[in-house]
C-alpha cells in the first residue's frame, strides 16, 4: 500500500468526483497547491539524488493534453490516460531520464473525458482499434489508490467496438478478478528472471506475485476470444525486450 508522504495538487481537482474523494482519502496527508502538474519547482530545483524521495510524493491534477499517438506494436494508438510516472524504480525505465520532471507518480482525475474519447474514436473508425491506456504508468499499481481500472472496465465493457490494453509489472489483480470485460481488455504482465527484478526492478512485485498474478488472471479474467501476453525482457548491458503472444 503506497501512503504518501505528500500531496501536490491542482486547486481544479475538486470539482471532479475522483478529485474531491482524494482528497478526502488523504486528508491526513500534508498538501501542496500547484498551478501545474507539469510544472513543479519545488521538485525541478532538486538533485538527482533525490529522486527516492521524489517518489514518495504523489500529484495529483487535470490532464490537459489528450492527444493519441499511432502505435504499431501492441495497439493502434497510444492514449494518455489516468496516470503518469510510477512509484516503483526500475533501472531501465525511461522516466528515469526525467528526474525531477515526472518519474514521481501524478494522478489525473478527469477520467471521464479521457474514457469518452476513447469510446468516440472507437466507434468513428470502420475497424476495431486497439488503445493502449498504460504507456505512461503501471494501471494496477494506480488502481490502488484510484479504483480507475475497475472504474474503466465497467464503463468500456459494453461499448460497441475497441479493446483497451496495458502492462504490468504489479500483482495487485485481485479487484478487477470477478470484472466480466467481455474480451475487451488485455493484460500484458511483464516477468524477467529473478535476479532481474531482484536487483533492477526496484518497488515492482516480485517474479512469484507477477506469476501467481498471472495464474488467476489466466483462470479468472481471460476470455475466449482474449489473449494473455507475458512481456518477456531480458535486462543486460543493453536493453531489448521481447514480446510473445501465447493465444488461449
Ligand atoms: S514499473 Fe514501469 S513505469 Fe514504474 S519504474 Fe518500472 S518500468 Fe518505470
Amino acid at each position: 500500500m503506497f501512503n504518501p508522504k505528500a500531496i501536490y495538487y491542482e486547486k481544479e481537482i475538486v470539482n471532479y468526483d475522483l478529485g474531491k474523494e482524494l482528497m478526502e482519502k488523504y486528508k491526513e496527508v500534508p498538501k501542496i497547491e500547484i498551478e501545474n502538474h507539469n510544472n513543479i519547482e519545488e521538485m525541478r530545483k532538486k538533485s538527482n539524488k533525490e529522486f527516492a524521495n521524489m517518489k514518495r510524493n504523489l500529484i495529483i491534477g487535470v490532464r490537459k493534453t489528450h492527444k493519441f499517438v499511432e502505435n504499431h506494436k501492441t495497439s493502434d494508438y497510444l492514449v494518455p490516460y489516468t496516470s503518469s510516472g510510477c512509484t516503483a524504480a526500475c533501472m531501465y525505465c525511461y522516466l528515469v531520464c526525467n528526474y525531477n520532471k515526472c518519474a514521481y507518480l501524478r494522478l489525473f482525475v478527469n477520467r471521464e473525458k479521457m474514457l469518452d474519447k476513447i469510446i468516440k474514436t472507437s466507434e468513428k473508425s470502420e475497424k476495431e482499434l486497439t488503445f493502449e491506456i498504460g504507456s505512461n504508468s503501471d494501471l494496477i499499481l494506480e488502481n490502488t489508490i484510484t479504483n480507475n481500472l475497475v472504474w474503466t472496465i465497467e464503463n468500456f465493457k459494453n461499448t460497441n467496438k475497441g479493446k483497451l490494453t496495458f502492462p504490468t509489472k504489479f500483482d495487485m489483480v485481485d479487484p478487477i478478478l470477478p470484472l466480466d470485460h467481455q474480451g475487451k481488455v488485455i493484460i500484458r504482465v511483464s516477468v524477467n528472471p529473478e535476479e532481474i527484478i531482484n536487483k533492477v526492478e526496484f518497488g515492482t512485485s516480485r517474479l512469484k506475485g507477477r506469476i501467481e498474478a498471472i495464474c488467476f488472471l489466466t483462470v479468472f479474467f481471460i476470455r475466449p476470444s482474449n489473449q494473455i501476453l507475458f512481456n518477456l525482457c531480458f535486462v543486460y548491458r543493453k536493453i531489448f525486450c521481447n514480446q510473445f503472444c501465447i493465444p488461449l
